[in-house]
């Protein structure tokens, strides 16, 4: 239910629940009427330390007192130094800063295509990398293209871990390679640690959009320390600042330099508050943290494994499908009996808790994904 009444005022881009949460406390929100709920979509992979918690609250909180916007013609110090401990991360990289997934999957394709001069890409067939025309022509989903052609020429799709295909799409004009390490819209299909590797092993930058994947959300910082490689670009964004809007890309160091000024830019790209937020959020992925998704990851699966009906649990860490006839229905399901879930496809049941998420939240879950599914 809504207090307010402006729905059809917005384009119809979303089928959006008839639900208007209100307030939200860690890995729980209440809606307009006071109703609880276990929040394990997260805002869709986003909320990752979950809701008001206090580091990011804290951070944002003192850089609006200070300074919101001054643009990027000047030296800020919340994006310098979100850059630095993301290069730390990474062990020696530069970033860019935008808004959203799709800017940072743009600032990607813009990169690959200056410092290797060759406009070709490949990607993975039933990868999401966004919806701006660029992010949406990598974007191995042919029913989400289908309306908006003519998209940019050159991409080309291969099956998930086919390495064999992967090795014939490449050719003398593949500027890039360009998946994400678990195809998260995509149904949470993970790819190979081989597949990674013979792209990593192929002339192509190698570029990994880690926008669902990456900041602690699998149980490593990016999901890629878990596969034995080392991309030459990364997208962030979702869960980078605990839900202010950011998207970032890194380039490693010793990748051939491409953007000079003017090249490239955004005006909200960097922002003081997103940044302040995002560095406090980096600071707050340690060793325990990567525990926790470890341990609740494996509490999910496992009982998620055991339920009738479940075909199969994908994923890594906090990022999990449940394989099942129909995910809407026990979506449905789950939100009548408070507990929020995603979809991935038509099949698959998209699990991405906060990563501070408890042990008995997960207990309290699981339950009522028991009482759907047995
Ligand atoms: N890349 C991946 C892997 C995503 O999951 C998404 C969004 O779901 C995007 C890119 C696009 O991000 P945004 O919606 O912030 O533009």
């Amino acid at each position: 239910m809504s207090v307010v009444a402006g729905l059809d005022r917005l384009l119809p881009t979303y089928a959006r629940t008839d639900l208007t949460i209100v307030r939200g406390e860690g890995c729980r929100g209440w809606d307009v009427d006071g109703a609880e709920y276990l929040d394990f979509g997260g805002g869709i992979a986003v909320v990752s330390l979950g809701h008001r918690h206090p580091a990011p609250l804290a951070a944002a909180h003192e850089q609006l007192d200070r300074l919101w916007h001054v643009s990027n013609l000047y030296r800020t110090e919340p994006s310098e130094e979100l850059a630095a401990l993301l290069s730390a991360r990474f062990g020696g990289a530069q970033a860019f800063f935008c808004n959203s997934g799709a800017e940072a999957v743009e600032a990607a394709l813009k990169y690959a295509r200056k410092a290797t001069e060759k406009p070709g890409v490949v990607a993975v067939e039933g990868s999401f990398h966004g919806r701006t025309l660029g992010a949406l022509s990598a974007t191995g989903q042919p029913g989400k293209r289908a309306a908006f052609g003519p998209l940019i020429p050159g991409v080309r799709f291969v099956s998930p871990n086919d390495i064999e295909a992967l090795r014939a799409a490449v050719d003398d004009e593949t500027g890039l390679i360009l998946f994400e390490p678990i195809l998260g819209e995509g149904g949470v299909v993970p790819l190979e640690a081989d597949f990674d590797a013979a792209a990593a092993e192929l002339p192509p930058l190698l570029c990994l959009d880690e926008v669902q994947t990456g900041i602690g959300r699998t149980g490593s910082f990016f999901a890629f320390e878990q596969l034995g490689v080392r991309p030459d670009l990364v997208v962030l964004a979702k869960g980078l600042a605990n839900g202010l809007p950011i998207g970032a890309l890194l380039v490693v160091d010793d990748a051939a330099r491409a953007f000079v000024p003017g090249d490239h830019g955004s005006t909200f790209g960097g922002n003081p508050v997103s940044c302040a937020a995002a560095c406090s959020v980096v600071d707050a992925i340690d060793e325990a943290l990567l525990d926790n998704v470890h341990e609740r990851g494996a509490q999910l699966a496992e009982a998620a494994a055991s339920f009738p009906g479940v075909a199969s649990v994908r994923g890594r860490g906090l990022l999990l499908g449940i394989e099942v006839a129909s995910a809407a229905e026990i979506v449905d399901a789950a939100r009548r009996q408070g507990l929020l879930v995603l979809t991935a496809g038509e099949n698959v049941v998209r699990l991405a808790p906060p990563l501070t998420v408890t042990a008995g939240e997960v207990g309290d879950a699981l339950e009522i994904l028991h009482r759907i599914f047995c």
